[in-house]
């Protein structure tokens, strides 16, 4: 993964220009990396303030390796994290966050180095400091009963022990409960999940399926994402699920809904649109923007909500009460694959870019479903605005608020009117292809939008996104 502003080729060019430092001085006075000038600690969180404590500085994650064994009847996981990252410093410290769980230990290319705990961050020392562009594994054996999260403002995510077995998912941080991670956005890897639970029961995770195999009584499933992945996206739903596996466009498509819910009913028919709705989406949209398809439909009360999880999105009981199918949903989940997976935010402030597309999403599938246009949504939506509530910067008590959603989508459909649908959908399609596997800001896309319509558009999207006002109709 390359984040915007990043310079490999520098970092690997200053790495060596460290290596070479650090040759001389130990000819001359020995060379003991952490205490070299300009070694010091990564920071320990990403500095977004939606989020503090989540996320580090000093590294760049590229891949997670888990290896993860779950016991439900003992709530038991026990867990093998290896994970390759590139130093973006000169490092003497980093951190990772995990949430409850023991650390057994920590190894930095096979050699086991000293950890501590801090709360929610583990903290590393390598022996002798990693230079800057240097890129390391480190290997972190754990083990415990997972706790969930919870947040007064933002409800609880994570872990969740269930009836059958458990639920791992959450916005805006949940990874950090299962396993240690860098956990925020803006530090993006591919993944390799390597579940192993009592025979009988479904674990399922992000992306491509692997092999099964079964010893002693226990099975283990595996899966493998490629693209890069934002950390709060990954997911864990181990149970008893009916699960559907075929493919779709030539990739895999994985379905999974707890056998608790009806097995024709309205949760069942709905993410069984799930090739039908991304074919849709993909007109609008350009190409999907991964590997394996899918969705996983829980049956615990307690997920309230769905999640765009990466690949294959996971939807809670309540949006198909009464048995009812709920397409809208899925489109909104399988939106956020182009807006808000593959295009990640690098902060929360701008989570208006994921809810906003989804949320227009859903009134495109409406209108192509046979039910009210995308411009009569539009219409409702803007005589109920609350327009002193803004889109962008909603504060960290409203990032999941009507503002961030529904002002997002209107601010979507004025863009549309502004520049017409040719423009309108060809800056969609060339923001979903220039940034795809990346991160963004709001300010990227106002500036793509200008440059592909050839317009100032910045008073257009102060006026939707931020003003304190109704805006005048486009
Ligand atoms: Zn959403």
């Amino acid at each position: 993964m390359i984040r915007t502003g990043q310079t490999p080729t520098g970092s690997r060019l200053a790495a060596t220009a460290t290596a070479l430092t650090c040759v001389i001085a130990l000819i001359t006075a020995g060379c003991t990396g952490a205490d070299t000038d300009g070694f010091r600690p990564g920071a320990t969180d990403a500095g977004d303030p939606y989020v503090p404590g989540r996320g580090n500085g000093g590294y760049d994650v590229t891949h997670y390796g888990l290896d993860v064994r779950y016991d439900p009847a003992t709530d038991r996981l026990t867990g093998r994290a290896v994970v390759t990252a590139t130093a973006t410093q000169d490092l003497s410290q980093f951190n990772l966050d995990l949430h409850g769980l023991d650390v057994d230990s920590v190894s930095i290319s096979d050699a086991r180095v000293d950890h501590r705990r801090d709360g929610d961050e583990l903290v590393v020392t390598p022996r002798d400091g990693l230079s800057r562009g240097r890129q390391f594994t480190v290997t972190i054996e754990y083990a415990g009963v997972p706790a969930a999260v919870t947040d007064g403002e933002l409800g609880s995510g994570g872990f969740l022990h269930t009836a059958d077995g458990a639920v791992a998912l959450g916005q805006p941080d949940s990874a950090a409960t299962w396993f240690p991670v860098n956990d925020h956005p803006s530090d993006k890897a591919s993944y390799d999940i390597v579940v192993t639970v009592p025979d009988g029961l479904s674990a399922l995770s992000n992306g491509v399926p692997g092999p099964t195999s079964s010893a002693d009584g226990w099975t283990t499933w595996r899966w493998s994402e490629r693209a890069p992945m934002a950390s709060y996206l990954s997911t864990l739903v181990i149970g008893n699920y009916r699960v559907t596996s075929g493919t779709h466009g030539g990739r895999p498509m994985v379905t999974a809904v707890a056998a608790s819910l009806p097995a024709s009913g309205g949760a069942a028919s709905s993410v069984a649109r799930t090739g039908e709705i991304v074919d849709f989406l993909a007109s609008r949209f350009g190409p999907y923007p991964f590997d394996s398809y899918g969705g996983i439909v829980v049956a615990d009360d307690r997920i309230g909500y769905a999640l765009e999880t990466q690949s294959r999105p996971v939807y809670g009981p309540a949006f198909f009460t009464g048995d009812r199918p709920n397409p809208g949903v899925v489109a909104h989940e399988l939106a956020h694959q182009w807006f808000g997976d593959s295009v990640s935010l690098s902060r929360w402030g701008d989570i208006w870019l994921n809810e906003g597309f989804a949320s227009y999403a859903e009134w495109l599938w409406e209108e192509h479903d046979g039910g009210r246009t995308a411009q009569r949504n539009f219409d409702l939506q803007y005589a109920a605005t609350d327009w002193t509530q803004p889109s962008v910067e909603p504060g960290r008590e409203h990032m999941f608020g009507t503002a961030v959603y529904k002002r997002g989508a209107l601010t979507v459909h004025a863009l549309r009117r502004t520049v017409g649908d040719d423009t309108f959908f060809r800056i969609l399609r060339t923001w979903t292809a220039e940034r795809a596997a990346g991160n963004a800001t709001t300010s990227d896309f106002v500036a793509l939008a200008e440059r592909v319509s050839s317009r100032q558009l910045r008073p257009l999207f102060d006026a939707w996104l931020v003003g304190g006002s109704p805006p005048s109709l486009p």
